[in-house]
C-alpha cells in the first residue's frame, strides 16, 4: 500500500470544483485516479452511474499531454465530448463520420498541445496512419472504456477490442486504465491478461446501486402496471422494455391512446426513424421510449427516472444493465420487473440455434432470472450476490420486498419451524415437492410406503394448501435457511436454518401471490428525502429553462445540467451568480455559460410564487433514512414509518414479520433518532405516570432495575424503557435508559 499524500489528492480536488463543480469523491473514484496519475495500469470496475468517466477525464486534464480514450460508440464518444465541452474541457473525438477538413483540425489541435482527451474506437486507434500518428505526440495515458468488450466471456464481447492486445507492445512506456461496470472475476482477469498487465491496480466497487428501488411481480394487468409507474412520474424520463417488436408497438400505441408520450424503438424500425425517437427522448421531447433491448447501448442520459420490463430480460446480466440505466444521476430510480412463466419459453424459443454450450449457458441465465423474480428476498441483496458479492444489511429499505409490499404471515416462525422441523424428521433426504406433501399430510403411495405418515410433523401445514407451503419453502431457500443440494435438490437446513428451529432468528414468511391481498399503496422511501426542500414547481420551470438551452445548442438537456443540480437549484434558489456557482454541478464554465439565464429564472419564479430564495439548505435528511451516519438499521428505519403513525409494538412486529422483542428494540430506535417526549402511545398513560414518578423519587440511583422493582409486576422493562428515552428526549436524563 502507498500511502496518499494531500499534495496528491489536491489539484485532483481542485479540478474537479473548477470545471465539474463537485466537491466531494464518489468511491474508489479517489483511488481510480491516483492510479492514472501514478501510472500504473489499472482495471477499474464500478457500477452504472458510478462516475467511472471522472476517473481517467480528471486525471487527463491534471497529466501533461492527450489521454486517449477508446470507447465502442459513436454516440457515446458524441455525447462525452459534449459533456466535457460544457464544462470548458478541450476534448475532441476522431471517427468515420467526420469530414476530412474536421480529421485535420483535430489533429491540429493535438498537435498545438491544446486537446486533452481524443475518444477513438477500437479500429480508428489501431490502424496505421493513426497509431503512427499517436506515437509522434505525447500521449499521457490509454483508457478503455466498457472494458469488458475485450473478453470472451463478457455479456457483449467485441472482436475490434480484442485487438487492442497490441497496444502494450505499440506502447511499452504508456500506463493502461479499463473501466467497466460488469465484470466477473474471469472477465476481470481476461482483461489483464489480454493487455499484458503485469502488475496492476485492481479496484472493484460494490455493485450494489442504492438509489434503485426494485419491484418485481407477477405481470397480471400489463398495462395498468406500466401505467402505474408511468403516472407516478408524468414529466419525467423513462424506459419500458418489452422482448418482441410487437409488443414494444402495441404499448407504445396503448400508452399513447391513454395520454401519455411515448415512442417505439426496436430493431425493425428504419435507422431514420430509431434515431428520431431516441433524440426526442434524449431532448426530453417525449418521456417515455418502448423498445426491446435493441435500445440502450450507447445512452447516456442521467435522468431516467424508471425503468420497467414489460417481459423478462435474457439474463440477470441484461436485468442489471438495463435496469441500471435508471438513476445514473445518483438519484432514487423506478425499477420494475413484470414477469410471467411464459416469458421464459418466449426466450427459450427466440435463442434459436446456437451451438450447444452456449444454448446451455443461455438456458442457466434464464434459470437464475427465473429465481431471482420467484424468490422472496432482498432483490439489492440477491442481485450483488449473483455477481459475487454480500450486502451486509438485511433490509434495503428499497425493493418491494423490504418496503412490505408484500403481505407477512401471522406467525412466520412457527410455521417455519414447522417446516424446517419436518425437513429433519425427513433425514435431510428429500426434497421440496415431498416435503410438502408430508407436511399437509398427503395419502401419496410413497409417503404410506415410507410410513412418513408417522411423522409428528406429518399434515401439520394441512389448512395452509401445498401451494403455500411450497412458496414458504421456496422463501425459506431464498432467504437461505434452507438449501437445495445435490441432483435431486434434496432441502437440507442451515446454520442460519437451525438459529430458526431455535428460535433466535425470525424469518419473513409472505403470504403468495394467488393468497395476497390487494396491493397496499406505495410505502415512503427514499424518494422523499431527494425531494426534501425541493420545489416542484420550480424545479419543473428550470426544467423547462434547461430544455430550451439544451434544444438551442442541439445537446442532451442533461448535458446543460443533471437532475440532481437542477433540484438542489430549485431547493437553494440562488439569485447570485456567485451562489448559483457553488451549486453541486455547476463549475466554472457551466456558471458562466447559463448562470444569468438560470438565476433569473429563479428569481422570477419566486418573486411570483413568494418562495424564499437563496438558502443555505443543503438538505439532512431526516434521520430515519440518513446513512451512514448512526448505528439504526435499515429494518428499524423501515419500522419508523409505523410508529410515526402510532402503531403498537405488536401491531409492528407483525407487519414486518419481526418477533416483538425486535420491534421493542425499533421502537426504542424511533424514540431516540425523532426525539419523541411522549410515551403513551406504546405506554398506558397510568403506567407511564407512574414511571416517571419513580423515576423521579430514584433520580437515576439503581438505574432501570430500582424502578422494576418498585413498581413490579404491573410494569415490565420495555415500558420502563420507552417512558425513561421520552423523559430523557425532554431533558429529564437523570434516569439512563439501558
Ligand atoms: P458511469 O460511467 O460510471 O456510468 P458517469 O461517469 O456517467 O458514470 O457518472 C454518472 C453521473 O455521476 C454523471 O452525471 C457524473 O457527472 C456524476 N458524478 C460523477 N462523479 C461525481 C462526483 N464525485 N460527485 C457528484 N457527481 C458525480
Ligand atoms: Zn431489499
Amino acid at each position: 500500500m502507498t500511502t496518499t499524500l494531500p499534495t496528491e489528492t489536491a489539484p485532483l480536488l481542485d479540478t474537479m470544483r473548477r470545471f465539474w463543480g463537485y466537491d466531494e469523491f464518489r468511491p474508489l473514484q479517489r483511488e481510480a485516479m491516483l492510479a492514472v496519475m501514478r501510472d500504473r495500469d489499472s482495471v477499474v470496475v464500478m457500477p452504472t452511474g458510478g462516475g467511472k468517466s471522472l476517473c481517467y477525464q480528471i486525471p487527463a486534464l491534471c497529466k501533461p499531454g492527450l489521454a486517449v480514450v477508446i470507447s465502442p460508440l459513436i454516440s457515446l464518444m458524441k455525447d462525452q465530448v459534449d459533456a466535457l465541452e460544457a464544462c470548458g474541457v478541450a476534448a475532441a473525438c476522431a471517427n468515420s463520420s467526420q469530414s476530412v477538413d474536421e480529421k485535420r483540425r483535430v489533429a491540429e489541435r493535438i498537435r498545438g498541445g491544446e486537446l486533452k482527451l481524443l475518444y477513438l474506437s477500437p479500429e480508428r486507434l489501431l490502424s496505421d496512419k493513426t497509431l503512427e500518428f499517436l506515437q509522434s505526440v505525447p500521449v499521457s495515458f490509454l483508457a478503455i472504456d466498457e472494458a469488458h468488450c475485450i473478453s470472451e466471456w463478457g455479456h457483449d464481447f467485441r472482436p475490434e477490442y480484442r485487438q487492442l492486445k497490441v497496444l502494450r507492445q505499440r506502447f511499452p512506456k504508456i500506463a493502461i486504465h479499463c473501466y467497466t461496470a460488469t465484470a466477473t472475476e474471469k472477465v476481470r482477469d481476461d482483461i489483464a491478461r489480454q493487455l499484458g498487465f503485469e502488475d496492476h491496480e485492481l479496484l472493484v466497487g460494490s455493485f450494489d446501486r442504492p438509489n434503485l428501488i426494485y419491484h418485481v411481480a407477477r405481470r397480471n394487468d400489463r398495462l395498468a402496471q406500466i401505467v402505474e409507474v408511468i403516472a407516478r412520474h408524468k414529466t419525467e424520463s423513462g424506459i419500458v422494455y418489452c422482448i418482441r417488436r410487437a409488443d414494444v408497438e402495441e404499448i407504445a400505441a396503448q400508452l399513447n391512446a391513454a395520454g401519455y408520450r411515448a415512442l417505439p424503438y426496436h430493431a425493425g424500425l428504419s435507422d431514420q426513424q430509431r434515431k428520431s425517437n431516441q433524440e426526442a427522448f434524449i431532448q426530453e421531447r417525449v418521456e417515455t421510449i418502448v423498445a426491446t433491448v435493441a435500445f440502450g447501448m450507447g445512452i447516456d442520459k442521467s435522468n431516467v427516472r424508471y425503468v420497467v420490463h414489460a417481459g423478462l430480460p435474457k439474463s440477470l446480466e441484461n436485468y442489471q444493465q438495463e435496469s441500471g440505466r435508471a438513476g445514473r444521476d445518483g438519484l432514487e430510480a423506478e425499477c420494475h420487473l413484470l414477469y410471467s412463466a411464459g416469458d421464459v419459453v418466449l426466450w427459450k424459443r427466440m435463442l434459436g440455434e446456437l451451438p450447444p454450450e452456449a444454448r446451455l449457458a443461455a438456458e442457466q441465465s434464464l434459470v437464475a432470472l427465473d429465481a431471482f423474480c420467484t424468490g422472496h428476498a432482498c432483490r439489492h441483496r440477491a442481485l450483488v450476490r449473483y455477481f459475487g458479492q454480500l450486502l451486509e444489511q438485511t433490509d434495503c429499505g428499497a425493493c418491494d420486498f423490504c418496503l412490505g409490499d408484500h403481505e407477512p404471515i401471522e406467525e412466520p416462525l412457527i410455521v417455519a419451524q414447522k417446516i424446517l422441523s419436518c425437513v429433519v424428521r425427513l433425514n435431510e433426504r428429500f426434497g421440496a415437492g415431498y416435503t410438502v406433501k408430508v407436511l399437509v399430510g398427503s395419502r401419496d403411495k410413497r409417503i404410506l410406503e415410507q410410513q412418513h405418515e408417522q411423522l409428528s410433523t406429518y399434515g401439520l401445514l394441512m389448512s395452509d394448501g401445498a401451494e403455500s407451503v411450497r412458496d414458504w419453502i421456496e422463501q425459506l431457500v431464498s432467504q437461505e435457511f434452507l438449501t437445495k443440494t445435490g441432483e435431486y435438490s434434496v432441502l437440507k437446513l442451515t446454520d442460519a436454518g437451525r438459529k430458526v428451529l431455535r428460535g433466535e432468528v425470525v424469518p419473513r414468511l409472505i403470504k403468495t401471490a394467488a393468497v395476497e391481498s390487494s396491493r397496499s399503496a406505495p410505502k415512503k422511501n427514499r424518494a422523499d428525502v431527494d425531494w426534501e426542500g425541493v420545489d416542484r414547481g420550480l424545479f419543473d420551470a428550470l426544467r423547462e429553462v434547461r430544455r430550451c438551452r439544451a434544444e438551442e445548442l442541439g445537446l442532451p438537456a442533461y448535458i446543460v445540467f443533471g437532475d440532481a443540480t437542477l433540484r438542489e437549484l430549485a431547493r437553494d434558489r440562488p439569485t447570485t451568480l456567485d451562489r448559483f456557482g457553488k451549486v453541486r454541478g455547476v463549475g466554472a464554465k457551466k456558471c458562466a455559460d447559463f448562470g444569468e439565464e438560470f438565476v433569473r429564472a429563479i428569481a422570477e419564479y419566486a418573486r411570483e410564487h413568494g418562495l424564499e430564495t437563496d438558502r443555505d439548505a443543503r438538505p439532512i435528511p431526516p434521520a430515519r433514512l440518513r446513512e451512514g451516519t448512526s448505528k439504526i438499521s435499515r429494518s428499524s428505519r423501515a419500522a419508523f414509518v409505523h410508529f410515526a403513525e402510532g402503531k403498537s409494538i405488536a401491531e409492528v412486529a407483525k407487519r414486518m414479520g419481526r418477533a416483538e422483542s425486535t420491534a421493542q428494540g425499533y421502537l426504542a430506535d424511533y424514540l431516540k433518532a425523532e426525539s419523541i417526549t411522549d410515551p403513551t402511545p406504546w405506554v398506558p398513560r397510568e403506567t407511564a405516570e407512574r414511571i416517571e414518578q419513580t423515576a423521579t423519587e430514584t433520580s437515576g440511583e439503581g438505574g432501570m432495575r430500582a424502578i422494576f422493582e418498585k413498581l413490579q409486576p404491573s410494569v415490565t422493562y420495555n415500558d420502563i424503557r420507552i417512558v425513561l428515552i421520552c423523559r430523557n428526549n425532554r431533558g429529564l436524563g437523570d434516569s439512563r435508559p439501558a
